[in-house]
């Protein structure tokens, strides 16, 4: 057998997690991850997708991915800078940059590689970045990978943010300093302060990253939080992601042409990872159409947002502060939390209990996820099942 030493340390790892309550058992849906799925024979009210417009299961999307692969093929053959180039991933930059307003745009696999990509492709030992503190695992990796002087700001804290602008400008230690953020939190459903963001920028010569993968095809008519705020113009990075309201896989990064340009020739990824499959390109270009032609989606999306939310707070559960359709039931224990996803599960939802390390210890939550394709008899059954097992746990009256 293989390393003794690995064995103990994995052993003990998984007897560590599972004692506390923090290991993710993994569960298997058969058929498509839709409003309602199937688990083990029994349907489930999903609330724990990213398939915010429902565009994962789309008719039309699923048409789009099977031409492209009758005309391409299933693989795209090699990375994007050997012969890996196909004419739909260059329509697909196109119609991406025009969606996001800005010069150009680029694609990667996902929108982890992108964060992968994008901050060590500018960044390098001799910087600073300013990240805030509840920022996604991938932009804290890529941060790392980029060898740069990481200086944590608390999360949407805009004073502490400037107070360590400041500090970094002045101690003359750094080249170029970049700010990075979300544009909308994961577990909140908050929102970045990109205005008081770019003020700070503009006043200390700072570079602007915001990944936007839950802002986009939600907020700004679909076009994402930056466009929300009217900052196409003033923000320097533009992370998206292709998996979540978009419904297929992969991430872009819009900005400058000069900015894509230097990601193309020195985005990592890019280079040495094949580029994304001819049904996900073609799948995209249809989401893009569908998001343009028309906000059905996007407004059905709110609607079920802002109801589910109303209805669970006036159960009496802790929402926290979203102001996006990311809906989190705040339970504080992490036992508790995957205790009460566990009884709702029995009942028929699935809604994911999030402990640490994805989410603070002592904020441990079920977080829901409505989407468009939810029908209000859907969410009415949610509901009810909260009512119920949240009594049953004494969590609400
Ligand atoms: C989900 C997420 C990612 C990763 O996107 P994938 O396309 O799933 O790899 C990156 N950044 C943020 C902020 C995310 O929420």
């Amino acid at each position: 057998m293989g390393s003794k030493s690995l064995e103990k340390f994995l052993k003990e790892g998984l007897n560590d997690l599972k004692s506390k309550g923090l290991y993710n058992e993994i569960n298997t849906i058969t058929g498509q991850n839709g409003p309602v799925i199937e688990i083990e024979g029994k349907k489930l009210v999903n609330l724990s997708s990213n398939n915010y417009l429902g565009l994962a299961t789309n008719k039309r999307m699923i048409e789009a991915g099977l031409a492209a692969t009758e005309k391409y093929g299933v693989g795209a053959g090699a990375v994007r800078t050997i012969n890996g180039t196909l004419d739909i991933h260059v329509k697909l930059e196109e119609k991406l940059a025009n969606f996001k307003h800005t010069e150009a745009a680029i694609a990667f696999q996902s929108g982890f590689n992108c964060n992968m990509a994008a901050i060590s492709a500018v960044m390098g030992k001799n910087d600073a970045i300013l990240s805030d503190a509840l920022n996604h695992a991938s932009i804290i990796d890529g941060c790392r990978l980029s060898g740069a002087k990481i200086i944590r700001f608390e999360h949407a804290d805009m004073e502490d943010l400037r107070a360590k602008a400041k500090a970094a400008v002045e101690s003359g230690l750094y080249g170029k300093i970049m700010v990075i953020t979300d544009g909308v939190f994961s577990m909140d459903g908050d929102i970045a302060k990109l205005p008081e963001i770019v003020e700070i920028a503009e006043e200390f010569d700072l570079i602007t990253y915001v990944d936007d993968a839950h802002g986009s095809g939600v907020l700004g008519k679909g076009a994402g939080t930056v466009h929300h705020f009217g900052l196409s113009h003033k923000i320097d990075f533009q992370i998206g992601t292709l998996s979540k309201a978009i419904g297929v896989v992969g991430g872009y990064v819009a900005g400058s042409k000069d900015l894509i340009d230097w990601l193309k020739v020195r985005g990592r990824p890019f280079l040495f990872s094949t580029s994304l499959t001819p049904a996900s390109a073609g799948a995209c270009i249809e989401a893009i159409n569908i998001l343009t032609e028309s906000t059905e989606l996007h407004d059905k999306l709110w609607e079920n947002g802002n109801y589910l939310k109303a209805e669970l707070k006036n159960l009496g559960f802790d929402i926290g502060h979203s102001e996006t359709p990311i809906t989190p039931c705040i339970i504080g224990d992490a036992a508790k939390a995957q205790e009460f996803s566990k009884r709702l599960y029995e009942e028929g939802v699935y809604a994911k209990a999030i402990v640490f390390p994805t989410v603070p210890l002592g904020t441990a939550r079920v977080r829901n996820m409505p989407s468009a394709a939810h029908t209000k008899e859907m969410l009415d059954e949610a509901i009810a099942k909260y009512a119920k097992v949240g009594r049953e746990m004494g969590l609400i009256k």
